[in-house]
């Protein structure tokens, strides 16, 4: 808060001047008029920012990395635009590779730390004609090098056009984002409904920053946003779960859920799950509780993989699924045990879901797995549960069991007794395992062999 008075007063002081230096170009806000410090800058994109500059090229960090140092946070990632072609740029560094075909990036690497610089582009091509664009409006190309000023009106948000000038140590501002982070607005650059039409992911995008800085999206930036989520079934499946790792893996994903349901994009990335939480009850609670789960994780420090995320949103279906099937067993004709109806549920539903966004094969096939053992837990005859423990997913299994058993989807006790379980010492656990109501008792007996071939999980 203190930070943030002591700003708004430079910040008013400069736009009683800001129309005046905006006519003849840039704003241009001095190194004294700005808190940013090459101190809180990776080492390594000083370097790149210096050596360009050193070559007699330009060379300004951009995008997330001035925001986020604007608002005295600690930016992910360096991002640094410049004037050299990217052959240029290869040429400065040993250590620098070449890539994309739609439009060349170079990648200077310093060990697991890449610095991504990017020569300006204009968003048009030669003849001043807009970039080329599909039917619906979306940009098809846009490879075309171009001037700093013409780098920044391409951008998406008018926060995320910011240049910070390595030569004089100045940040640059054409589009109005030195007074939108004041004003805490995510505000899209142009016309914004023209710029969802060409890149919808940008809707995204607006939530995400809205929800990660706590600023509020300005109203013409927001109100094209209710209406065009549908531009989303255009997006590729795999860009869509990359959109879906940066909203909900970076702390706030509870809030961002809630955000995309307000706005109706949320239907456009799980159009199942967002039934569902529609028809049953407490598949509300039961996504709330999971997703705040994650957050506290991701606050605690702690691991998180997509598969759990993709277990916990996909839920509902598959329990549905699996709890109403009659399939039945080919030889015998008995209904298929729950973990192989488990199972076959949990492939329908990923192949659903694979139409809208599709997770890499292998968060599939754990998210399937979490699913397809949470019968098992029921299983607590002798030695059972010390064998359950050493499958590599029993954690996530049992993880996934509290959580359903905190919202009542499942058996409290059942998930008390494992949390236990795994807290005793051996001899405790012997006595854990007899007290089990009903272990006592003789076990009915099936053909091994045939059960073998069913219950895909063992
Ligand atoms: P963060 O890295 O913290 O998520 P960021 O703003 O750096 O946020 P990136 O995805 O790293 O986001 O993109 C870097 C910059 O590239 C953005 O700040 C923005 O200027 C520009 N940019 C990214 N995506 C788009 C887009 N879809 N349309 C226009 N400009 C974009
Ligand atoms: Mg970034």
């Amino acid at each position: 808060m203190r930070m943030n008075r002591k700003r708004s007063g430079w910040i008013k002081r400069l736009f009683s001047r800001k129309e005046s230096s905006r006519k003849n170009g840039p704003l241009i806000l001095e190194r004294s008029k700005h808190s940013i410090s090459r101190r809180k800058m990776s080492r390594n994109a000083v370097k790149v920012l210096n050596r360009l500059n050193q070559g007699g090229y330009s060379a300004y960090l951009v995008g997330g990395g001035v925001r986020d140092l604007m608002l005295d946070r600690s930016p992910k990632d360096f991002d640094v635009a410049t004037d050299a072609t990217p052959e240029q740029v290869k040429a400065l560094f040993r250590n620098c590779r070449l890539i994309g075909r739609r439009f060349r990036l170079a990648h200077v690497h310093f060990g697991r730390e890449i610095i991504e610089v990017a020569t300006f582009r204009s968003g048009q091509d030669g003849t001043a004609k807009p970039a080329e664009q599909s039917e619906q409006g979306m940009v098809l190309r846009d490879n075309i090098y171009g001037t700093l000023e013409e780098d920044a009106w391409r951008r998406d948000f008018t926060i995320n056009a910011l240049y910070y000038n390595i030569d004089g140590f100045s940040v640059v501002d054409y589009t109005g984002g030195v007074a939108d982070i004041d004003a805490r607005l995510i505000r899209m650059i142009g016309d914004p409904e023209q710029r969802y039409h060409e890149d919808p992911v940008r809707m995204l995008r607006a939530v995400r920053f809205a929800v990660k800085l706590g600023f509020n999206i300005e109203q013409s930036s927001e109100q094209p946003i209710f209406k065009l989520g549908n531009l989303l079934e255009q997006i590729p499946q795999a860009r869509l779960y990359e959109e879906f790792l940066k909203m909900f893996q970076a702390g706030c994903a509870l809030e961002t859920f809630e955000k995309l349901r307000h706005y109706s994009l949320f239907q456009y990335l799980f159009p199942h799950t967002n039934r569902m939480l529609d028809e049953a009850d407490g598949a509300l609670t039961f996504l709330s509780r999971a997703l705040e789960n994650t957050d506290l994780r991701v606050a605690a420090g702690k691991p998180i993989t997509p598969a759990f995320l993709i277990a916990a949103l996909l839920w509902e279906e598959v329990r549905q699924l699996a709890a109403s099937s009659q399939a039945k067993h080919p030889e015998s004709g008995e209904r298929l045990p729950l973990n192989v109806r488990l199972h076959h549920a949990g492939r329908d539903a990923l192949r659903a879901q694979r139409k809208s966004l599709s997770m890499p094969k292998r968060f599939a096939i754990m998210a399937q797995e979490i699913w397809e053992l949470q019968p098992r837990f029921e299983r607590r005859r002798g030695r059972q549960p010390e064998k359950f423990m050493e499958h590599k997913r029993f954690r996530a299994a049992y993880d996934f069991l509290v959580l359903r058993a905190e919202v009542g989807d499942g058996d409290k006790k059942l998930a008390d007794w494992w949390t236990e379980y795994q807290e005793v010492d051996s001899a405790a656990r012997i006595k854990m395992v007899r007290d089990v109501p009903n272990n006592g008792k003789p076990r009915k007996r099936r053909s091994r062999s045939r059960k073998k071939k069913i219950v895909s999980s063992e």
